[in-house]
């Protein structure tokens, strides 16, 4: 990246966080308020594994919310469960409102009638999975417009369905192929116009990035930012283990770790100065090749074993005993000895 691409990157970073400052400082309700979400897996031989715990954060009109944490740490749960997909077999507690509707409280009838694409839009994990495989992608995008907007008739439905394809950048010499014929960028593509349709209030990116190369991740998140960004009253929750893709579009970030949300930050503060503030996150930022370079030691813990304390303990190099119970929930750090906010570079001097 040249200098003065890597500085417009940064500026437009800063005023996406200040426009997305506006939109919460203008009162208006946020798009989605998560309080105090928690899951709960029963297993065989009355095991409880907990997924996510005690999760809260609000996502406000016209802002990108990065989620990111490493792959298992409770990221694709919580998604799932503001979508109603979770697993016969889970619980949950807390709230998830979009508007006066807690997702976790709705019935099925309700959100798949009136959430699922309508109000939320899903940009899925594993796009060529969630395509229907023996149909065409135009049949498919078709069939959305038809069920999510007002359009009828043959013609209006093609028109309609390579509009939103052109949202996505998908080509539209390719929309009469069915997924298999796909690359996975173009699939990821196809679902993402699929997403958009609706012109749901708040977007869920699941992992949108996965399996694309550098290119087409920047341009599929652009695609995203771009939905947010286009009358101010959209969201967009992005999970992602992609922290350069998180770079790029967000306005806030959100850090999990075993279960548990442990951070929130603005974006320019989380990826330039100060930096991030827990432990866990400075150590994903120091982890990337063009950053440290240092992987974090040790593995996280197994979600049904957590110990009683702070998760993150066992490959903490800031760790007490105070660290034997639970840092508290509130603030924007879950940390007993959180990074101090004033410093951006880490010394065993300063760390003592
Ligand atoms: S609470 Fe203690 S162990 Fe956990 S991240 Fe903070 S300093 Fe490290």
């Amino acid at each position: 990246m040249t200098e003065r691409t890597e500085r417009t990157e940064r500026t437009e970073r800063t005023e996406r966080t200040e426009r997305a400052g506006r939109a919460g400082r203008t009162g208006r309700p946020p798009v989605l308020s998560v309080r105090g979400l928690s899951v709960r897996f029963l297993l065989p031989g009355a095991r409880r594994v907990a997924a996510v715990t005690d999760a809260r954060f609000d996502v406000a009109p016209g802002e990108c919310l990065a989620l990111i944490g490493e792959s298992g740490c409770g990221k694709s749960v919580l998604a799932s469960a503001l979508l109603g997909l979770l697993p016969a077999n889970a619980q949950t507690a807390g709230s998830a409102l979009l508007g006066d509707l807690d997702l976790l409280t709705a019935g099925e009838r309700t959100l798949a009638r009136t959430v699922r694409g309508r109000r939320i839009g899903l940009v899925p994990q594993s796009p060529a999975a969630h395509l229907t495989p023996v149909r065409t992608v135009r049949s498919q995008l078709e069939e959305t417009v038809a069920q999510l907007t007002g359009v009828r008739g043959r013609a209006a439905l093609r028109d309609a369905a390579e509009r939103a394809a052109e949202r996505a950048a998908f080509p539209a010499d390719h929309l009469d192929r069915h997924p298999h014929e796909l690359s996975g960028g173009l699939a990821q593509r196809a679902a993402t116009a699929l997403a958009l349709v609706g012109d749901a209030p708040l977007l869920l990116a699941d992992e949108p990035t996965t399996g694309l190369d550098r290119d087409l991740v920047d341009r599929t998140v652009d695609e995203l930012r771009r939905h947010v960004d286009a009358d101010g009253d959209r969201a967009l929750l992005m999970i992602t283990h992609d922290l350069a893709a998180a770079e790029r579009i967000a306005d806030r970030i959100a850090v999990m770790y075993a279960g548990r949300i442990v951070e929130l930050a603005d974006a320019s503060a989380f990826f330039g100065a100060p930096g991030p503030r827990h432990p866990y996150s400075r150590g994903l930022l120091d982890a990337l090749p063009d950053r440290a370079f240092t992987p974090i030691p040790g593995t996280p813990p197994e979600l049904g074993a957590l110990p009683d304390g702070c998760a993150f303990a066992a490959r903490c190099d800031r760790a007490t005993d105070a660290c034997a119970t639970l840092p508290p929930p509130t603030g924007p750090v879950a940390c007993h000895h959180p990074v101090p906010a004033a410093r951006t570079l880490v010394t065993e001097e300063t760390r003592a």
